[in-house]
């Protein structure tokens, strides 16, 4: 069946616009329209191709989601073969070779090269038939490669077809190194370890993996890009210079690495090799070195090749970001949560250019996996700002009795238990109060809005304080004077006399807020609440059984774990008492038997502006009964309680058949409980 033409006209109007945004937002940088309307146009041309299949095109922006599955690789010969280059690793090396090419050239002046970062991803070629994309390729032995098309295609940023009005041949070859940025590597390794997948050693590795994937789907989720660097197969006439190449692939939507340059001589490349050199820690891809090319196309004929490596191009080695030394310690790190980082005690090694004496071995699941141990000779990696790393250990040279790499049962900055709770990734120092690591964080919790609320008190001027060792622990912020916060920058006798009232103020609290504002890990504000709730008071809370716990609603495993720790550790125990030394103090809650759990199973959603009381009180009170208080309204329901000018919420309960009733209602209901 054919296609009604203005449908067909469409569907092509759809593909060109589509090919136009993502040229914009991928190569150029510069979106052209909101993500949600390219969405929008990329889904109405899903469905008409979908309801006209006759309309398929392999060109489409459709395409580029991934495919079936392959069962192998098809070979693929390069027409023009992918050559090799040639090195230089010194100054001296690249005058020699400056000087050898004006030599054989018998070129009286200075030559101009076209320079490039050299990226440190794989080598593709990318055919063009009549402007559309009919092949991606890997370099292989640079005679034969691999047909990589379906995955080739998943990269946004590589034209599936050329611009409709360009001057652009009819066989045309591309060439480029498809990569994966830093920062995407980075975070696709992040995500791997914390579900405990396998991570990437490099993002070179990464970029070669995914693009040898059969399943196309698989390449589609990994974040690749591809920047262009020459022509193979070309049926027509090229520039006078490389240089005005590749401003032409850029014309024709191909991505070109900003850093490329024309420079002059062999001082202008070892300028821009300083110049790099200085910038690599801070590009978002990662480099091995950088690419000098004579600029002539005419100078590069002449010049020829040897062997299978261009005369007229030499590549500039910076030092490699990975080195192999020697595991001779390790050591736990405690972070600002309490978390137990296992940290490399390296026999010092220069890795591109910094000495690296620790690297990070993220967390004792991933010290299993990659099986280090202590006396290992491993490979470190150091890339851009990132913490260097320990990437593998070379097995081979491991010496007799290595011993395992074994967690502590204390913390080494405070002594407290570490908990690992069944479940959990990672494994924390239980003393939040005291820990010295911990403190900064903990002490701002205990101030912030959500916890105690102390005006005035904010991170800033805690920051002060922990910086100026003004205090070590909550307890030390009770005991402060005017006098000592007034002396402190940017704090006027004002504010300090204001600040010391809000600390006095937040001695008279409750429960709940207490609770929570001692930052035991995973006790938030409902699960603080909960505990108040089911104890009534502190001691009572301090002294229970993780059975005990179990028993309160919403509390776990894990949580109840955390809570049974937390108070068994001496330290936090000492803070706890100078807090109630100070004066902290709270009503205690009455536990009534009867009125315990009496709205347990039912739920409530409360809106609109209640008079009586806050809508936070009525929800406390609903809580402490053993209802359930959601934020939206479900079909599990029980009734929704609407105030004044109650919103989309009293709708929803209509369209469910929820009971909807008045403040009056509720008060009732809380009266008669
Ligand atoms: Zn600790």
């Amino acid at each position: 069946m054919k296609i009604d033409n203005p449908i067909q006209q469409h569907i092509d109007s759809l593909r060109e616009q589509l090919h136009q945004h993502a040229h914009a937002y991928y190569v150029l940088d510069e979106p052209s329209i909101p993500d949600a309307e390219y969405d929008r146009l990329f889904r109405e041309l899903q469905s008409l191709e979908a309801q006209y299949p006759e309309s398929h095109s392999d060109d489409s922006p459709t395409q580029r989601v991934g495919a079936a599955p392959l069962d192998a690789f098809v070979s693929v010969e390069h027409e023009v073969p992918m050559l090799s280059l040639g090195n230089v690793f010194s100054d001296d090396e690249l005058v020699a070779f400056d000087q050898r090419l004006r030599e054989r050239l018998d070129y009286p002046s200075e030559l101009e090269y076209a320079a490039e970062p050299k990226l440190d991803g794989l080598a593709i070629s990318l055919l063009y038939e009549d402007g559309v994309l009919v092949r991606g390729a890997t370099r292989g032995d640079g005679s034969v490669g691999e047909d990589v098309t379906q995955n080739i295609k998943t990269i946004h940023s590589i034209p599936l077809r050329l611009p409709k009005r360009g001057d652009w041949p009819k066989r045309l070859e591309v060439r480029g190194e498809v990569y994966m940025p830093k920062a995407g590597f980075e975070a696709m390794n992040a995500k791997a370890r914390e579900q405990g997948d396998k991570v990437f050693a490099n993002p070179r590795n990464a970029a070669a993996g995914s693009l040898r994937q059969l399943d196309s789907r698989i390449a589609a989720s990994r974040p690749l890009d591809m920047y262009c660097y020459s022509v193979g197969v070309f049926e027509g006439e090229l520039p006078a210079t490389h240089s005005e190449t590749l401003a032409m692939l850029g014309r024709w939507g191909f991505r070109i690495c900003p850093e490329s340059a024309v420079v002059t001589g062999a001082s202008g490349c070892a300028e821009y090799y300083q110049q790099i050199g200085r910038a690599r820690d801070t590009l978002p891809y990662e480099i091995d070195g950088v690419v000098y090319k004579v600029n002539s196309l005419k100078l590069q004929g002449d010049l020829g090749f040897v062997a299978r490596a261009p005369r007229w191009a030499t590549a500039h080695k910076f030092p490699p970001s990975e080195e192999l030394t020697v595991l001779q310690d390790v050591e736990f790190q405690v972070g600002r949560t309490g978390a137990l980082t296992p940290v490399a005690r390296l026999e010092p090694v220069n890795v591109a250019g910094v000495v690296v004496s620790n690297a990070t071995l993220h967390n004792m699941d991933e010290v299993k996996r990659k099986d280090v141990r202590i006396g290992d000779t491993v490979i470190v990696r150091r890339a851009g700002d990132v913490i260097p790393e320990v990437v593998k250990s070379v097995l081979e040279r491991r010496p007799k009795e290595a011993p395992a790499i074994v967690m502590p049962s204390h913390c080494p900055v405070c002594g407290s238990d570490v908990i690992r709770p069944e479940g959990e990734a990672v494994a924390r120092c239980s003393g939040g109060l005291y820990c010295s690591a911990q403190r900064r964080e903990a002490i701002k919790h205990f101030a912030s809005r959500k916890a105690l609320d102390i005006d005035g008190v904010g991170d800033k001027l805690i920051d002060q304080l922990v910086d100026g060792e003004l205090i070590d622990h909550v307890d030390d912020l009770f005991h402060l004077t005017v006098e000592q916060l007034a002396s402190l920058e940017r704090m006027g006798e004002k504010s300090a006399t204001k600040a010391i009232e809000a600390l006095e103020n937040a001695k008279r609290t409750t429960l709940p807020k207490f609770l929570f504002a001692l930052g035991i890990r995973e006790v938030g504000e409902v699960t603080a609440r909960n505990l108040a709730m089911h104890f009534g008071d502190l001691e009572p809370i301090m002294q229970a059984s993780e059975d005990d716990l179990l028993a309160v609603a919403d509390v776990g495993p894990i949580v109840a774990a955390h809570v049974k720790s937390f108070f068994e550790q001496p330290h936090n125990i000492e803070v706890i008492d100078k807090l109630l030394e100070a004066g902290f103090v709270w009503e205690p809650i009455e536990v009534a038997e009867q009125k315990e759990a009496v709205l347990d199973g039912h739920t409530y959603v409360l809106t609109g502006t209640f008079t009586a009381m806050k809508r936070d009180e009525a929800k406390q009170q609903l809580l402490a009964l053993g209802a359930k208080v959601s934020g939206s309204v479900s079909k599990k329901t029980t009734a929704v309680f609407a105030g004044d000018s109650p919103g989309s919420k009293v709708d929803k309960a209509a369209e469910l058949e929820v009971p909807v009733k008045t403040e009056e209602d509720l008060l009732e209901l809380l009266k008669t409980m």
